[in-house]
């Protein structure tokens, strides 16, 4: 007996073979979240999947919901976007591997949507039309971190609660995720933190603040952009409890991490 399929906008985190024809893919879709299914048949270039199942692939998928576990049934998909200047670039694709592994590891199956579904199209469309790319992964990141509930707060000081103000230096401290004034810093026995000038705090300040359509309006480079990428990475770690291989890569590539 066939079964009414269920259909979602999808974007391909990751894709395995399975056995001699078969394909396992992960996808983060709109509304229900992550999902992972099986897709028969793949391997063999059917109609229904060939060239569709690559990473990052925006589909519009039919599945049909899984009586036992969490792996659903893939019946067909359709391309919707491939990115494909994320394809021919090695800098893309690798910030596009450091979304796609921060996503797998801060999320599991059928766990709901949540919004970072938007995000996660927005990284990449982001990289694929030509803004720079370290700046979408900065802003990527900020957001990402507020979308698993651990926004870093950047509006006062962790230890004396001033608010932000133009006249004082701050760090960061990337294990509580907070700012920390140039007054708290030289206490003793504090965890130290990472520089972080007042214009950085801004701009980051201002991406959280900012929907994801007006991200293109703000610009990090130079020094500005290191310090953010580099407590993101930081406070990411910590938070993750893991080490984000690709963001590593990347680091060592592009900055001190
Ligand atoms: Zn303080």
């Amino acid at each position: 007996m066939s079964e009414l399929g269920k259909e979602s906008a999808a974007i391909v985190l990751d894709c395995q073979d399975h056995g001699e024809s078969d394909q396992i893919v992960t996808f983060y879709c709109r509304d229900i979240g992550r999902v992972t299914g099986i897709a028969k048949g793949a391997k063999r270039s059917q109609k229904r999947f060939v060239n569709k199942l690559e990473l990052f692939s925006l589909l519009f998928i039919r599945y049909t919901e899984p009586r036992y576990g969490n792996l659903v049934f893939i019946v067909e998909a359709e391309l919707l976007e491939s990115f494909i200047r994320l394809r021919q670039s090695m800098s893309l694709y690798m910030v596009a591997t450091v979304i796609r592994e921060l996503t797998l590891a801060a999320t599991r199956d059928l766990d709901g949507d949540d919004g970072f579904f938007s995000l996660l199209h927005w990284g990449l469309q982001a990289l694929e039309t030509g803004r720079p790319a370290m700046t979408v992964l900065a802003l990527f990141q900020i957001k990402f971190f507020e979308q698993i509930g651990y926004r870093p707060d950047l509006s006062s000081c962790l230890r004396c609660n001033q608010p932000f103000g133009d006249l004082q230096g701050y760090g960061f401290d990337s294990r509580a995720g907070s700012i920390v004034c140039r007054c708290c810093q030289t206490e003793r026995g504090q965890a130290p933190v990472l520089p972080l000038s007042q214009g950085t705090i801004k701009i980051l300040a201002s991406a959280q603040n900012q929907p994801l359509d007006r991200l293109h309006r703000l610009h990090l480079s130079g020094p500005g952009l290191h310090e953010a990428l580099s407590l993101l990475y930081h406070y990411g770690r910590h938070l993750l409890q893991r080490e984000i291989c690709s963001l590593k890569l990347l680091s060592d590539a592009h900055w001190e991490g």
